[in-house]
């Protein structure tokens, strides 16, 4: 194979280029789009070969639970666009947090995690880290006090995700990074709602990325993958694992996400500003009470999100006037936006965060996180605004 960035050609490329180019490595066959290697195992050239291959002393693809071309593009690209020295590619967001926490704490280990992170990373968490002896403090994301006070001697890691889901509340990563360094602890982020085309925690400090690939980076709601992005001290770590217990990227599901991110920063911008005129305009609607989207002057995360990220992101969230009646009432009368709990997809997006993603949670700690059951949360996709807010309206028109 002849890899383009042997002579590094994109050395100092913005992020733009990256996106398309980045971990291109071509076969001689003259193909421009990037091959699927939908193989699992490699022929090798000698008997010598094989040993050699087998034992690292040489590189070369042995078995694609190991390494597989296509995959290794992706984590290239994604390396690159993260700005981090290596990447792992990961069978969804889920393997990618698990892979993160079996590759880098131990039994006797401490987190200390964001209480509004991604539902399932609670019980990842709580139910099976807990089974082997990790330990984990769960704290409101903004509350910087209570992570200073969860941190024991024997915390190994913090976990944060920002924005949060649904109210956008933005977490301050540099004073976060901070504080992991004080505590000589890793900072793990999740960069789901952002993506590197809006925000780059690596540049803010942070250790180690996780991606849910499913959502933005494939950006049309095909595939579900995931991504680790860190040091490659750390990268090492998590590349055994995933080695050995499997839960790796298939070359077809990373040949998607590729074509995904060509197309990123465009798609990023385009959910954002169509996020940020729905939210201006719902804001002035009578049936609503609240609207929360980083990207309005008067949500308390504006300054911050203006000053780390590059734009606000696709996702908002609002309260209607009533309660959990009136919020079905909209959702069920919006007849262009798909009623799903998914995100990230060019198809806007629309659910009831109270009684699906956030259903499992006691009432006190649904209150505590602010899911009203007046709370409606919309992903806003890559549609004509104009139809989007024509279908809100037809749902507002259902309880006014
Ligand atoms: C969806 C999601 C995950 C989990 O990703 P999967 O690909 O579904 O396993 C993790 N974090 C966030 C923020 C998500 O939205």
């Amino acid at each position: 194979m002849i890899d383009d960035t042997d002579d590094n050609p994109l050395a100092g490329a913005h992020l733009d280029t990256l996106a398309v180019r980045a971990g291109i490595a071509r076969t001689g066959e003259g193909e421009h789009s990037e091959p699927v290697f939908l193989t699992s195992s490699y022929v090798f050239d000698s008997a010598a070969d094989a040993a050699r291959r087998f034992s690292g002393a040489t590189p070369g693809n042995v078995y694609s639970r190991y390494t597989n071309p296509t995959v290794r593009t992706f984590e290239q690209r994604i390396a690159a666009l993260e700005g981090g020295e290596q990447a792992v590619g990961t069978a969804s967001g889920m393997a990618a947090i698990l892979s993160t926490s079996m590759a880098l704490l131990k039994s006797g280990d401490h987190v200390v995690c964001s209480r509004n992170v991604f539902g399932t990373t609670v019980n990842l968490f709580a139910k099976y880290l807990a089974k082997f002896g990790v330990e984990v403090s769960f704290v409101p994301l903004l509350a910087l006090d209570d992570w200073r006070a969860a941190i024991r001697p024997n915390t190994a890691m913090l976990f944060v995700e920002t924005p949060s889901n649904p109210l956008c509340e933005v977490a301050d990563l540099a004073a976060m990074s901070q504080l992991a360094r004080d505590s000589d602890c890793l900072l793990v982020v999740d960069n789901c709602f952002c993506t590197p085309a809006l925000q780059t925690p690596l540049a803010l400090g942070a250790d180690i990325v996780v991606h849910s690939a499913t959502k933005y980076l494939d950006g049309q709601g095909r595939c579900v993958g995931g991504a680790v992005v860190g040091s490659q001290q750390h990268m090492e770590e998590v590349v055994t694992f995933l080695r050995t217990c499997g839960p790796t990227m298939s070359p077809f599901n990373a040949w998607v996400f590729l074509k995904g991110l060509e197309t990123l920063r465009l798609r990023m911008d385009a959910h954002s500003r169509s996020a940020l005129e729905l939210a201006t305009w719902l804001q002035q609607q009578e049936a609503i009470e609240q609207v929360f989207y980083a990207g309005l002057p008067d949500h308390p995360g504006h300054a911050l999100a203006a000053r780390q990220q590059r734009a606000f992101g696709g996702v908002l969230s609002f309260r209607v006037k009533g309660g959990r009646q009136q919020a079905w009432d909209v959702i069920d009368s919006v007849r262009i936006m798909s009623h799903t709990a998914n995100l990230g997809d060019a198809k806007t997006t629309i659910v009831h965060p109270a009684t699906t993603t956030h259903g499992r949670l006691g009432d006190a700690e649904r209150a505590a996180a602010g899911i009203t059951d007046n709370l409606i949360r919309v992903a806003v996709g890559l549609e004509d605004v104009d139809d989007l807010r024509a279908d809100l309206l037809r749902g507002l028109a259902a309880i006014t």
